[in-house]
């Protein structure tokens, strides 16, 4: 029989406080958007993998814990992944990193957090803050199988917030979290067909050449762009002109739109 793997996505969708501070583009982004949506990807890859599993918050508004933790139980799941993005206070500060948890004095519960926290790692810059253990957080302690709470990066650092909100980080940290799940198990990691890394490929079909008057198509990744957008956020918040800041949106939207994401 696979095993079973129970998926949590930490929040719901209106859960007072789970967000950043605003963006300098005057967005703010929920801490469910983060969660939810490495969830769906981390369930593809899971299922792909030969796992099935549970969603065991699979609606917007915010599943209690305790239901959460029930669900898993009488489901005799193997395994809990609980998905989440940190804060530090309230406003924007230099906190960041990725962190990861275990309950208190729980073997397998370490063990696949260990496995799990160095494929996070593997993939990003950022600062480690470590493989920790806490005795009263609900979904590792009412948990009766091994469990295991990612925190991704943090909401309140504004380069953390952008890799949260780019759809690179969130496909990133899904992959890691089923690797790392995988590897617990002793089960192959299914990549799917292709390897499954260059996503935007096939999302762009060829241009025909010549239309236009002989325009040209310029394409970027998501990433490389993302990683413009900061250098451009860090200006924005350097400078107090307004024409300066509106010049910075405009072009942290070029960006986007060449790198295939919504204007914000
Ligand atoms: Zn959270």
């Amino acid at each position: 029989m696979a095993y079973l793997i129970a998926i949590d996505d930490g929040h719901g969708m209106s859960t007072a406080g789970k967000r950043t501070p605003r963006l300098p583009d005057s967005r703010v982004m929920k801490e469910n958007e983060f969660n939810r949506a490495v969830a769906a990807l981390l369930d593809a890859h899971l299922r792909r993998s030969g796992f099935r599993t549970l969603l065991v918050a699979p609606t917007d508004s915010d599943t209690p814990l305790r239901e959460r933790t029930r669900a898993a139980n009488n489901a005799k799941v193997d395994f809990y992944i609980s998905i989440h993005a940190n804060a530090y206070g309230n406003g924007w500060n230099s906190v960041r990193g990725i962190e990861t948890y275990h309950f208190t004095g729980g073997n397998e519960g370490r063990k696949a957090a260990e496995i799990i926290h160095r494929y996070l790692l593997g993939g990003t810059v950022l600062p480690n803050r470590g493989v920790k253990n806490r005795k009263n957080l609900a979904v590792l302690r009412d948990t009766l199988m091994p469990a295991v709470l990612v925190e991704c990066a943090f909401m309140t650092n504004l380069d953390d917030a952008l890799l949260l909100l780019s759809d690179s980080y969130r496909a990133e940290c899904a992959r890691e979290l089923a690797l790392g799940i995988c590897e617990y198990f002793g089960v192959p990691f299914n990549a799917g067909s292709g390897g499954g890394t260059d996503e935007a490929s096939e999302e762009n079909p060829e241009e025909e050449p010549g239309e236009g008057g002989g325009e040209e198509v310029i394409q970027m990744t998501a990433e490389d762009a993302n990683k413009i957008i900061r250098f451009l956020s860090a200006a924005y918040f350097a400078t107090d002109s307004a024409e300066a800041r509106k010049e910075f949106n405009r072009l942290a939207n070029e960006l986007r739109l060449v790198s295939g994401q919504e204007p914000q």
